[in-house]
């Protein structure tokens, strides 16, 4: 049995590659008008079907899925043709390859989903074409079982310091995710009006707190994944995931490369000649270390594990630039100290 071919792009008067916007701007706006409430009686009927087609195309088209799926068929269908699957094969329908388990005949399995062209045609709210391609796929139609639905993978940015790395500190993170409207699950209709919790749109704005402990490894541009943090799943299927891309803040005293870090140190010329103890910063507070005597300005002195912690359990070094500082003023004895110098040096 042939089914009639739907272009639900016509129907809701959009271009094929029209954005989710304007889909859904569309479909609002013919759903209003041609919403059976508002129609006379004796029009009602009629209205009823165009309606129904309507909310079917948006159906589609607002599911990067179904569109995907549906865009597979290709564009060389005409509103109305009789369509067949075996023949959207031959026309070449790409990508499916073993999704389909004959060649002849009108059933079989498509992206896992299975079809059949053969039993009588179901009466319910959609057109064969739609059932023969998402066959009890739609949240809406309750006669039939819900089609498990993965949730929305997010990406966000988590900004941390090298305090928070360093501390492994749990941080609160906040953000707002289009989900699935639970009251008309996705639909955006209860019964045969809009659905008041999301106008119509079957998405509502929803804000979410989850709490991280900031990874060791925590490196700009590195994502994390937490698995099962995004956008709600449908009817049992997998809930999303939330992807984390770190930005690691930059810091007054350390300069973080790779898992080491680096910070600066000013010692005064006596220092520089002599040696001495000095306390150096670190992230773990601060540390006595021992600046050699004839240490030059710009020596770089490396503190082996006091760097950033690593993956592994180990930690990175920490490498003091060593600044010789000139005091810009001094009594007259120390001038008269450093005259001397010139003199036994010179
Ligand atoms: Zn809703």
């Amino acid at each position: 049995m042939a089914v009639k071919f739907q272009d639900y792009y016509k129907i809701l008067g959009v271009e094929r590659n029209a954005t989710e916007k304007d889909i859904r701007n569309a479909y609002r706006k013919l759903a209003r008008q041609h919403h059976p409430d508002l129609q006379p009686a004796e029009g009602k009927e009629k209205a009823e079907k165009k309606f129904k087609l309507i909310n079917e195309a948006y159906e589609v088209l607002k599911d990067k899925e179904k569109r995907a799926r549906y865009d597979r068929l290709g564009a060389n269908w005409k509103h109305g043709d009789d369509f067949q699957a075996y023949q959207g094969q031959q026309q070449g329908w790409p990508g499916t390859g073993a999704g389909w388990k004959t060649s002849q005949g009108f059933g079989g399995e498509f992206d896992g989903y299975t079809f059949s062209f053969g039993g009588g045609a179901d009466a319910g709210s959609f057109s064969d074409f739609f059932e023969s391609i998402f066959g009890g796929g739609f949240a809406g139609a309750k006669h039939r079982p819900r089609r498990p639905r993965r949730g929305v993978d997010i990406d966000a940015e988590l900004e941390v310091t090298l305090e928070e790395i360093y501390g492994g500190q749990e941080k609160q993170i906040q953000f707002s995710l289009q989900d699935l409207c639970k009251q008309c699950g996705g639909s955006g209709q209860v019964g045969n009006s809009f659905c008041p919790t999301c106008g119509g749109s079957g998405q509502v704005a929803e804000a979410k707190t989850i709490k991280l402990k900031v990874p060791r490894d925590a490196r700009s541009g590195k994502k994390v994944r937490l698995q099962g943090q995004g956008g709600d799943a449908e009817a049992g299927g997998q809930r999303g995931d939330l992807y984390l891309k770190i930005r690691v803040l930059p810091h007054p005293r350390f300069e973080l490369s790779g898992d080491d870090l680096e910070a600066r140190v000013t010692i005064q010329p006596w220092q520089a000649v002599l040696g001495d103890k000095i306390m150096a910063p670190t992230l773990g507070g601060s540390v006595r270390v021992t600046i050699p005597p004839r240490t030059h300005s710009g020596f770089r002195l490396r503190l082996r594990g006091k760097g950033m912690p690593r993956r592994d359990g180990g930690y990175g070094d920490l490498y003091l630039l060593v600044v010789v500082d000139i005091p810009d003023q001094i009594g007259p004895r120390a001038e008269e100290l450093y005259r001397k110098l010139a003199e036994i040096t010179g």
